[in-house]
């Protein structure tokens, strides 16, 4: 089966939302890692979020989702684009242990430095354009907590989000709570009473949801058992999938960054350099012919400037 995202908006109420499954995608990030259980809970549930995110903001560029940890885990990656192609990757600290049952904050908030970074990346940036960055405070117990604070405070609106992840699959669900239009246009055709009764009986039908539930339903089912008693309008399924925008070239310009003298140092302790890429295991070599060729075109365009003056 095909990882899905489907959005639906609810009839008659203030509620938007999505379900997501992602199952093949979340296979091919772990390839050729063993990831410590806990590991692979938080780092799958950041991406069923992503791509929940991503679909939610329809925001036409990549969102990245960073946590700089502070204890055992000392990075996760998470990137998603528009298209809903996703990669990710985890770094653990040497020699981690890490125990199943571990917390968010004993995972990377272990002496209280820990960070959670989302960069909204936009595709075709106007020059001199930065991608915006919102650092969110490692504050709640739970990656669906952290991000429910940060949708609040960037985009002012009410969401919330039920996730789960083990080794095998990654579900999740966003619901939110529709701008107000107000006034005459926007009448509460429930007879039950306000937008707000409405969005907290929504909510407490997400909280129904637990995380063995959530691993062992797919969506399809969810969506029944969920909401049944509501009229819901469904919307095409859209389709993540992995994609790791690694190339030859982009290592190469790593390498330049470097600076010839570490790689000319490099090279005198090994035949060529070796480097796999971190999130989709490929693998690239350079030798000295390569390295000699990369500074080259450096050296001849940097010429081909002062030529110029
Ligand atoms: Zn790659």
């Amino acid at each position: 089966m095909k990882d899905t995202l489907q959005k639906f908006l609810v009839d008659n109420a203030p509620v938007r939302g999505e379900l997501v499954e992602i199952s093949d995608t979340w296979q091919q990030v772990q390839a050729r890692r063993d990831y410590p259980a806990a590991v692979k809970t938080l780092l799958g549930e950041m991406l069923a979020a992503s791509a929940l995110l991503s679909a939610n903001l329809k925001f036409n560029g990549m969102i990245v989702m960073q946590i700089h940890g502070d204890g055992p885990i000392k990075l996760l990656v998470v990137e998603c684009d528009s298209e809903l192609q996703l990669r990710a990757t985890a770094k653990l600290a040497d020699g981690a242990a890490i125990a199943d049952e571990a917390t968010l904050s004993e995972l990377v908030n272990a002496t209280g430095h820990g960070r959670f970074v989302i960069t909204l990346d936009p595709k075709d940036k106007l020059p001199g354009q930065q991608p915006y960055q919102g650092i969110v405070p490692l504050d709640g117990d739970s990656v669906a907590t952290v991000i429910e604070n940060y949708m609040l405070r960037s985009e002012q609106l009410d969401t919330k989000l039920w996730l789960a992840a083990d080794g095998k699959v990654s579900r999740g669900l966003l619901l939110q709570k529709l701008p107000s239009e107000g006034g005459i246009n926007a009448p509460t055709t429930r007879a039950e009473g306000s937008e707000l009764e409405t969005w907290n009986h929504f909510v407490m039908l997400g909280n129904t949801l637990r995380r063995e539930e959530l691993l062992s339903t797919d969506i399809s089912t969810l969506m029944h058992r969920l909401f049944w008693e509501e009229t819901i309008r469904v919307f095409e399924p859209a389709h993540p999938r992995f994609h790791c925008s690694c190339s030859r070239e982009k290592v190469g310009n790593m390498l330049k960054m470097l600076g010839r003298e570490e790689v000319e140092e490099a090279l005198t302790q090994m035949d060529k350099l070796a480097i796999d890429c971190d999130f989709c295991g490929q693998h690239y070599e350079f030798d000295a012919v390569d390295c000699a060729l990369l500074f080259a075109d450096t050296l001849s365009s940097s010429e081909a400037g002062q030529a110029r003056h």
